[in-house]
């Protein structure tokens, strides 16, 4: 057994007041009926480092159903992994979970070498402080603040690293990250959100088992992409996963048109990353289906890019072809819920009618109507901010959105049959694709005109304005 660092209260920044009070009495509960109660994970990290932690999670000895019993507002949950959900007032819940431990095969590992098949597939074995604090990923969330004594508890070294702003595996990395490959992508994100660093030993870890993340279940990967993105730290995040190759991986398509500076919407990209996250800080929060959008429009770019090529110029009813082809199979590997999916894509389709259509126009009623209304919009006001294109369009769609307070919820009615354009105007055009990120990207000839006229003077057929009107 290992003694661990012991930090008083005196000497370390976590005050009983930043704690949440409904955490404080499951804390103090447990405490008083002879159970051991830590504060553990990201909140011991987050006070540690003057952040306000997102949950209080709790670790104990007591086992499930000991917790249960003390708690009358409170469920066992979880199959593979029992844990303990104390509710209160406010929807809000309490996790409580047992200090448990690596299981078995997995602790023989420094004796194992080459490709052996480390993934957990089971992690339900209980066990002592040190075994909990040990089975974590990163030293920096290994911490645990005792309500007993008020002091922090380091079994991994963890507080040294929040020193050093060092983002470290517990263990061998090349075993951590073979253990559950996840791993890779969290250790970029808390580099990220953090402006931590991440050692050399970790950089080669990731160089070297970077393609073992497709062995990870694709729910959880595709709740790694969105966390980011809608907590604000989403453009360093992607970067550092672009740069380390996890994205090429998991989405090489996505990587080849943003990683390299002249690589295809690059610019655009990370601008409309950067910008989303400059929303999140002031405030400001999107649907997932907008996220997501943001993600798949490179992609859509360069397949109208590409049908375009030589020439001929891609009529606008074949763009729901180009997006079933672009957005489908991406969604299928993501593991996207249908009914995301489709949202997604009606998100992306209705860019175009936002672009090609006066607010003022009666159909423009129907599309505010939309649920994707409100992410569509914010696409397209995150893209016009970052190429400098259709600005008066998106303020004008913006003033009507505020207008009608927030869209409805109507469940999302089929694509519409008579598709309105989806203006092969709207991808950027090479120079302003590629330009470097920071150059000024003016906006195009013509842009600051109404919106609504910009299909009409391309000389194209009259469509009935409004994508979800247009049937
Ligand atoms: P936040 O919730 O603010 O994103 P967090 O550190 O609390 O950060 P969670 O995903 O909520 O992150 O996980 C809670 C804790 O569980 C982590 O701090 C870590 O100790 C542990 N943990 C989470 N994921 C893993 C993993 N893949 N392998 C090992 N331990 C993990
Ligand atoms: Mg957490």
């Amino acid at each position: 057994m290992t003694i661990p660092r012991i930090i008083p209260r005196a000497e370390h920044p976590i005050s009983r007041g930043y704690i949440d009070p409904d955490a404080l009495r499951v804390l103090y509960r447990l405490h008083r009926s002879g159970y051991k109660a830590f504060l553990v994970g990201g909140s011991v990290r987050d006070l540690m480092t003057g952040r306000t932690p997102k949950d209080f999670d709790i670790g104990t000895d007591a086992r499930p159903q000991e917790v249960r019993r003390l708690f009358r507002n409170s469920r066992v949950i979880g199959r593979r992994f029992r844990l303990v959900h104390v509710f209160f007032e406010g929807g809000k819940n309490v996790e409580v979970s047992t200090f448990r431990r690596t299981p078995d095969p997995v602790a023989a590992g420094p004796g194992q070498e080459g490709d052996e098949d480390l993934l957990i597939r089971s992690d339900n074995t209980f066990g002592t402080p040190e075994e909990d604090a040990v089975r974590r990923d990163f030293t920096i969330n290994g911490l645990f603040y005792d309500i007993a004594t008020y002091s922090v508890l380091d079994y991994v070294g963890g507080v040294e690293d929040l020193e050093k702003r060092l983002v470290r595996t517990i263990g061998d990395p090349l075993i951590r990250f073979r253990e559950d490959p996840v791993r890779m992508l969290r250790a970029c994100e808390f580099a990220a959100r953090l402006k931590f660093r991440m050692g050399p030993d970790l950089v080669a870890a990731i160089a070297e088992l970077k393609g073992e993340i497709r062995k990870s279940a694709p729910p959880r990967v595709t709740e790694e992409f969105l966390d980011p993105l809608r907590r604000g730290w989403g453009h360093d995040t992607y970067r550092l996963w672009s740069e380390t190759g996890l994205l090429g991986v998991l989405v090489p398509e996505l990587d080849a048109a943003v990683a390299s500076h002249d690589a295809p919407f690059s610019t655009l990209f990370w601008k409309m990353l950067h910008d989303l996250d400059a929303r999140k800080a002031a405030g400001g929060a999107h649907h997932d289906a907008a996220l997501l959008s943001v993600l798949f429009l490179p992609l859509v770019f360069a397949a109208i890019r590409a049908r375009g090529s030589g020439g001929a110029r891609v009529d606008p009813s074949q763009i729901l072809l180009v997006l079933e082809n672009v957005v489908n199979p991406l969604a299928l590997r993501m593991s996207l819920p249908n009914l995301m999916t489709h949202l997604v894509k009606q998100t992306l389709y209705t860019l175009g009618p936002l672009t090609s259509t006066r607010p003022d126009h009666p159909a423009a009623r129907r599309l505010v109507a939309r649920s994707w209304f409100a992410p569509s919009l914010a696409l397209l006001s995150l893209y016009s901010k970052a190429s400098g294109r259709y600005l008066a369009a998106a303020t004008a769609w913006q003033e009507v959105l505020e207008r009608a307070g927030r869209p409805d919820d109507a469940a999302p009615s089929p694509m519409p049959a008579a598709p309105a354009p989806f203006p092969e105007a709207l991808v950027p055009p090479p120079a302003l694709a590629r330009a470097h990120a920071g150059a000024a990207i003016l906006p195009m000839p013509g842009e600051a005109r109404p919106a609504g006229r910009k299909r009409r003077r391309r000389g194209g057929r009259r469509h009935a304005p409004g994508g979800a009107a247009a049937s």
